[in-house]
């Protein structure tokens, strides 16, 4: 059975707490995992979350800030060191490439594992798959800053009732399927659109249009909302959201489950955040992240 899971492994913003790792993400998608956003001691959380390295296929860094990325180091040292047989690939921002490669190389290690460093230029996709397309979207924060979003390309949802009302079963199932057409049976007229599901990552930024943009019609989206709405003049100077303004988004965007995290380690209450974000009028599912929870992709509907 596939799986379409986020693990939060880190939900601090700039420093770790006693409750709250640096920020760490991986998303699992079918057979496949995507690590975002490693900060330091992302290692031990994936221990401690069950993710193994073995589970990494691709790695994206929104930006060189610490709490996203100085994890680099040590996750890249125990793919090495436990041999992961296939391909790691990075995306970060290409301004950061002196950032990542001092992180890639911080010590010695045997390097046994290919990394393909594929840095981030712009706006647009970074890798077409069977399973999704992944795409960047620029921030806006005081440095180069990417969001990323996953969209699973539209498929087909075969209409029983309708295939039995024409006859068709069995094989000619799959090949009405594969062809379009079967004895004058167009697949339009037994099937319907099964919307792809969609997922996006976006850290530390202002409200910009990246931000609706990677938002729009999202599954899943797990979005920072550094800090609570009275302090909106912090977020704007330092480049972040308010959980408001980051609920807001999702409400205007159709978002089904919202994730809120890396948060400012000035508030004590965690539910201040999910009161906040239902204040703005989000009214979809909620979730304010907790280190090493994992949020399902929501169900297709
Ligand atoms: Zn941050």
């Amino acid at each position: 059975m596939s799986v379409r899971e986020l693990v939060v492994l880190g939900t601090a913003s700039q420093v770790p707490t006693r409750h709250r790792n640096h920020n760490g993400y991986l998303l699992r998608w079918d057979g496949e995992g995507i690590l975002f956003d490693p900060g330091e001691g992302t290692q031990r959380q994936m221990l401690r979350a069950g993710v193994a390295a073995h589970d990494l296929n691709r790695i994206c860094v929104t930006h060189f800030h610490g709490d996203h990325s100085l994890g680099l180091a040590g996750v890249i040292q125990r793919v090495n060191l436990d041999r992961v047989p296939h391909r790691v690939t990075a995306h970060y921002p290409r301004s950061g490439q002196r950032f990542f490669e001092r992180l890639r190389y911080a010590t010695a290690y045997r390097e046994t594992v290919g990394i393909t460093e594929a840095p981030v230029d712009g706006d647009g996709p970074l890798a077409v798959t069977p399973a999704y397309t992944l795409e960047a979207r620029r921030l806006s924060h005081p440095v180069e800053s990417y969001g990323y979003r996953l969209t699973e390309p539209d498929g087909r949802r075969m209409l029983p009732e309708r295939l039995a009302a024409r006859g068709i079963a069995g094989p000619d199932v799959g090949r009405l399927h594969r062809e379009g057409s079967l004895n004058g049976v167009a697949l339009d007229e037994v099937s319907e659109v099964r919307r792809g599901q969609r997922f996006a990552f976006v850290m530390d930024t202002r409200l910009c249009e990246g931000v609706h943009a990677l938002a729009e019609g999202c599954d899943l989206l797990a979005i920072e909302s550094t800090f609570l709405d009275e302090d909106a003049a912090l977020a704007e100077e330092h480049g972040h959201l308010t959980a408001g303004q980051a609920a807001r988004v999702a409400r205007d965007a159709g978002v089904r489950h919202l994730v809120l995290t890396h948060f400012s380690q000035r508030y004590p209450d965690p539910a201040e955040f999910e009161l906040r974000a239902r204040a703005a009028g989000f009214e979809g599912e909620l979730t304010v992240a907790r280190d090493l929870q994992s949020v399902p992709v929501p169900k297709r509907r």
